[in-house]
């Protein structure tokens, strides 16, 4: 997948922020807030004119009408505006209204024909588009969303991490599952990376937090949810920020340097090659053990998996992880993921003699 820089994304080293709320819901309440974020320094202003709501009976945008509040807010306050979308008709719309960045939320990414309906609206424009996770962690989904842009024609394309929807009782209102917009970096080092903690927190309190995580894995911006009045909004009053919030979360971030070139790293970079080359070694070693245990399993007619023998390794490593100050779960996974390619190589085994 090949693109282009967001000319606009361009800060000067700054993190890229985009602010506004999360509906735009009367022209007073659009331009109130962009007055306050430009006067406050911010460049993108995001209003969504359109909602894709989980349940029907919510508000569900302005719609086309609020258009006009957003090119309001280019024309008087020269600031970009952006603005969802979701359909070929949101496009068409979108653009006439000059809006300069265009979005595809998260539940539009988890749609191939609808990104496709999208892409192909989009064919022949010239715009930056940035592309949601869908709500599920599916990296190769979010992937797919970005590969229909480009094959249309877009050539500024930008991913936001808003983190993936769970079931049940939890901390974040989608879980941020940082490994995924950690593996999209590194499969595609160039493409412009932001952080939407609004929607990851789902609660006001945890959007500083998030938004220094988000630095900390060298992100290249954020996308804030900010309203005047957030105890009042009409969607998401929960997670929106005042713009005086938003400056005061900004001005607490702190920003590490991404390259350094002092030799202590290098020593500890290369020591942390070497572990991971052991690590590796071993790795082959155990998964050949493996698959000699998998020889004798078949011999002596025994099933492939064993749970008490399983139980009894899994015991053994969480015992580990107070002492080393590792994440139990960590753990949990790292050897829930060993054990399962353990059992596909002595299940190939099986196969294998069986065929
Ligand atoms: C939004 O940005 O307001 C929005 C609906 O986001 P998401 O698609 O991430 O839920
Ligand atoms: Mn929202």
């Amino acid at each position: 997948m090949k693109f282009d820089k967001i000319d606009i994304f361009n800060t000067g080293g700054q993190p890229l922020v985009i602010a506004g709320p999360c509906s735009a819901e009367s022209e007073e309440q659009v331009m109130q807030v962009a007055t306050e974020l430009k006067s406050r320094g911010v460049n993108i202003f995001r209003a969504g004119i359109w909602k894709p709501r989980t349940r029907p009976g919510c508000f569900e945008g302005v719609g086309k009408d609020g258009l006009p509040w957003l090119a309001r807010v280019k024309s008087e306050l020269g600031m970009y505006i952006a603005t969802e979308v979701a359909t070929a008709e949101h496009v068409e719309q979108a653009l006439c209204a000059g809006v300069d960045v265009l979005w595809v939320g998260a539940r539009t990414t988890a749609n191939p024909f609808a990104v496709q309906e999208i892409a192909d609206a989009l064919r022949g424009c010239d715009i930056p588009v940035l592309v949601k996770n869908p709500v599920n962690p599916d990296i190769e989904l979010w992937i797919g969303a970005m590969e229909r842009l480009v094959n249309a024609g877009i050539t500024r394309i930008g991913a936001i991490h808003r983190g993936f929807s769970s079931y049940g009782e939890k901390c974040f209102r989608n879980a941020p599952q940082w490994q995924l917009p950690i593996e999209l970096h590194r499969r595609f080092p160039g493409l412009p990376l932001l952080c939407d903690p609004s929607h990851i927190a789902g609660k006001r309190e945890l959007i500083l937090s998030l938004s220094q995580q988000a630095m900390d894995l060298n992100f290249d911006g954020l996308m804030i949810e900010t309203h005047c009045n957030p105890y009042c909004a009409l969607s998401d009053a929960r997670q929106q920020v005042t713009p005086d919030e938003l400056v005061a979360i900004l001005g607490k971030l702190v920003r590490r340097t991404v390259a350094v070139d002092g030799t202590d790293f290098q020593g500890y970079r290369r020591q942390i090659d070497e572990i991971d080359n052991e690590l590796m070694k071993l790795l082959s070693k155990r998964m050949e053990i493996a698959r000699e245990i998998g020889e004798l399993k078949r011999e002596k007619g025994m099933v492939v998996f064993q749970p008490y023998r399983y139980n009894e390794i899994m015991e053994r490593y969480m015992k580990f992880c107070a002492d080393a100050r590792i994440e139990a779960d960590a753990v949990r996974e790292i050897f829930e993921l060993i054990h399962s390619e353990s059992i596909r190589q002595q299940l190939s085994v099986m196969n294998d003699n069986d065929a």
